[in-house]
């Protein structure tokens, strides 16, 4: 019997095959073709860029700039794997400023896809049209177009069917566009840009918009009352942009945008940074909004590492890493370090400001109204403070320092499920957890004071033996100098016994068992170090103040009054230290929306 020849022949594979493989690295979805070709038109200095989208991209992808276009040498050029004006050598990687450098993407997506290309400079009257099917030229030809380029980019994958069987459901395909589309429009505000699918405008942005504009113009201009602006600038490196406040959180990263020299990129330094910046005030698995650009020296970021160009290496971590964390604390955190810089300080408006009042009720029994002292000095024709004289203490007024705080007056109406407090403010109504507003403000004065050296301990009437598990014992043993820093009179009893005779003074009447178990749990959970310095005696404060506020279930109408007025001057009013929120707004205009009345 005679065996089939197996014999293997080493080929070298045609350019045309050739694409078809490399296509698979660099697009293998419609918002991989896009992000490709709006990197080519902001290449080309495009200040106005259209996009249209047919089927979830796969029928249809079309992208029109008003960029310097090419002639037809360079366009024939262009779709050339390869072919890139951007580099002329390896060294140039380093310094590259442009988007895109790699030539690769017109002749990858030319090879899998229907493909148009239609183009023309400024010099030249007559422009170029391009027709590849599937990597083959079928066309060129002479044609009357405007001056810049525009792709047209249908069927794609039509003779790739693995890869096509890959693709999502339309709408899936189409929310990736979106979010890559928005990823451009950020990073590039000054360029005019729409989105349209199946012919329906979904952005028109204008040109020449400030990064804060857009994220109005994107996002709602409710929105951009919501972030902070950030600016850190350490020469070598510098981040900008704009921080969302913790209470602007998600389930996902894509509220999270992060550009480095321009280029949307992600790094998991990064992503580490945005954690331990956040860390004490959004919850495990939710994410704030970021909208950050660091700008450093070409030759400190090795783009280079991945064909997509979306994940980058730092030459210095640790100064990436530095300068996230202090530009984002600083404005999240202001009692950290002083912040230079707020966005939009909301001006508190100095008389409440009267909610339309469509309706009174007559015989309503007035409800007493106190201001929030620090903001608003109290006027004459204002309504009386508060019940509590408290209410309208404190020292001089400083009008510089607020515009973190949540309202410019407010009222406490009631409490309903036994717990949650409602407020009237001068924006709408307000749903305050005391529990968590307890939490927030007992941990910030708990660190104010570690900064300060100024914590007091207090003596316990009568010292409590805390009794532990071995491993337990072993982990406060091994922080037992910290905790007694902090202010926990704790000392070894031998065994995995000790003895607690004093703690800080403003925990109040809480169990110091539930209080030292707590701390012993949240270190045994944080493993053993993490990035910023005081991450140790954090977590301590965090725990220790859950377990003190535990334990009080009683509340005056006064102490809630109290708890509202301190924490409007919180640093950060709207999350506990755990991240959850401790204030539900619902704003008179969200109201009026709910209620059909919107004007
Ligand atoms: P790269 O962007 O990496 O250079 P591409 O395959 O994306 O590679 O593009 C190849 C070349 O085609 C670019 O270097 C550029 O000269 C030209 N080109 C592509 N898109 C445009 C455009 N929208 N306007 C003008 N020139 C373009
Ligand atoms: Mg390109």
């Amino acid at each position: 019997m005679v065996e089939p020849a197996f014999n293997p022949r080493i080929q070298v594979l045609s350019d045309h095959v050739a694409n078809k493989i490399a296509a698979g690295e660099v697009v293998d979805r419609p918002a991989s073709v896009l992000k490709e070709l709006i990197e080519n038109a902001i290449d080309a200095r495009a200040t106005q860029i259209d996009v249209k989208i047919g089927g979830g991209g796969k029928r249809l992808i079309s992208i029109a700039d008003n960029g310097h276009g090419m002639d037809r040498d360079n366009a024939l050029l262009a779709v050339e794997r390869h072919a890139t004006s951007k580099i002329s050598d390896v060294d140039d990687i380093e310094r590259v400023a442009t988007l895109g450098f790699r030539g690769e993407a017109l002749a990858a997506i030319a090879s899998v896809s229907r493909f148009t290309l239609t183009t023309r400079p400024q010099h030249l009257d007559a422009g170029t049209e391009l027709h590849i099917t599937g990597g083959k030229m079928s066309d060129v030809k002479e044609v009357g177009c405007p001056v810049g380029t525009s792709f047209q980019i249908r069927n794609l994958f039509f003779n790739v069917p693995a890869r096509r069987k890959f693709l999502r459901s339309d709408q899936t395909e189409l929310t990736h566009l979106r979010q890559m589309f928005l990823v451009y429009a950020l990073s590039h505000p000054e360029v005019g840009m729409t989105f349209h699918v199946e012919d329906r405008p979904v952005y028109t942005l204008a040109a020449g918009a400030s990064l804060l504009d857009r994220l109005g113009e994107l996002f709602g201009n409710d929105y951009t009352r919501n972030v902070r602006e950030v600016n850190e600038d350490r020469g070598q490196i510098r981040l900008t942009g704009y921080a969302g406040m913790p209470h602007v959180q998600r389930a996902d990263r894509s509220e999270q945008f992060i550009f480095i020299n321009g280029r949307p990129a992600s790094a998991p330094l990064i992503g580490y940074a945005l954690n331990e910046a956040y860390h004490t005030f959004v919850p495990k698995g939710r994410f704030p909004s970021v909208f950050l650009f660091l700008t450093m020296d070409p030759e400190w970021v090795d783009v280079n590492v991945h064909p997509t160009k979306k994940e980058v290496r730092f030459r210095h971590p640790d100064a990436v890493r530095d300068i996230v964390i202090a530009g984002l604390r600083r404005v999240l955190n202001p009692g950290e370090a002083p912040a230079e810089t707020h966005s939009q300080p909301e001006a508190p408006s100095a008389v409440p400001a009267a909610p339309t009042l469509r309706l009174r009720i007559e015989d309503l029994p007035a409800l007493p109204m106190f201001n929030y002292p620090r903001i608003t000095p109290r006027q004459e024709d204002e309504p009386p403070p508060a019940a509590s004289p408290r209410a309208s203490v404190e020292g001089p007024v400083d009008t510089e320092n607020v515009p973190k705080a949540p309202w410019s007056w407010c009222r406490v109406l009631g409490q309903v499920g036994g717990l949650y407090v409602v407020m009237e403010t001068s924006d709408g109504l307000v749903l305050m957890d005391p529990h968590a507003a307890h939490e927030r403000l007992m941990f910030e004065r708990f660190m104010k004071r570690l900064l300060e050296r100024s914590l007091r301990s207090q003596g316990l009437l009568t010292p409590e033996t805390i009794e532990m598990t071995p491993a337990d014992a072993a982990i406060v043993r091994k922080q037992l100098p910290l905790l007694q820093s902090m202010g926990f009179g704790l000392s070894d009893f031998g065994g995995d016994s000790f003895m607690l005779d004093a703690m800080p003074d403003f925990l109040g009447a809480a169990s110091g068992q539930s209080v030292v178990f707590a701390i012993a749990q949240t270190l045994e959970q944080g493993g053993e170090r993490g990035g910023t310095e005081r991450w140790a005696e954090e977590r301590i404060a965090k725990a220790a103040c859950r377990a003190a506020v535990k334990a009080n279930d009683k509340l005056t109408l006064q102490e809630i009054e109290q708890l509202v007025i301190d924490l409007a001057a919180a640093d950060m009013p709207y999350t506990c230290p755990h991240g959850r929120p401790t204030l539900i707004f619902m704003g008179f205009k969200e109201l009026d929306r709910k209620f059909g009345r919107t004007l």
